[in-house]
């Protein structure tokens, strides 16, 4: 007989997912995404996810108008980041980054 601790049996209120006691909601993580979206990125590093190139921030491409920003990867030129600013927000696509390395000494 397999046992289960009683967290691990616990279910949502609908009963499609267990629920894991130590899930928090994402304020949370307010502290750590302070030191992610630190003032300014341009010393981290970002792996390119078009050729797996690592490279500062600082080192890419950068095409800017209007709206914003697209930042592409020196070596295949596919675009690491997007930054657009509307009046009210700003939005940031990190899809062509695999990871984004920002050293944790501020
Ligand atoms: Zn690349």
């Amino acid at each position: 007989m397999k046992k289960t601790t009683k967290q691990s049996r616990a279910r949502s209120a609908a009963g499609d997912r267990p629920v894991d006691s130590l899930r928090l909601d994402g304020n949370a993580a307010a502290g750590m995404l302070r030191e992610v979206f630190v003032p300014d990125l341009t010393a981290g590093r970002a792996k390119c996810a078009g050729c797996g190139t690592t490279r500062s921030i600082g080192a890419l491409h950068v095409y800017s108008h209007g709206m914003g920003m697209v930042v592409r990867c020196p070596a295949c030129d596919g675009v690491v980041l997007r930054v657009a600013r509307t009046p009210t927000r700003v939005w940031l696509d990190a899809r062509g980054a695999i990871s984004i390395v920002i050293s944790g000494e501020n």
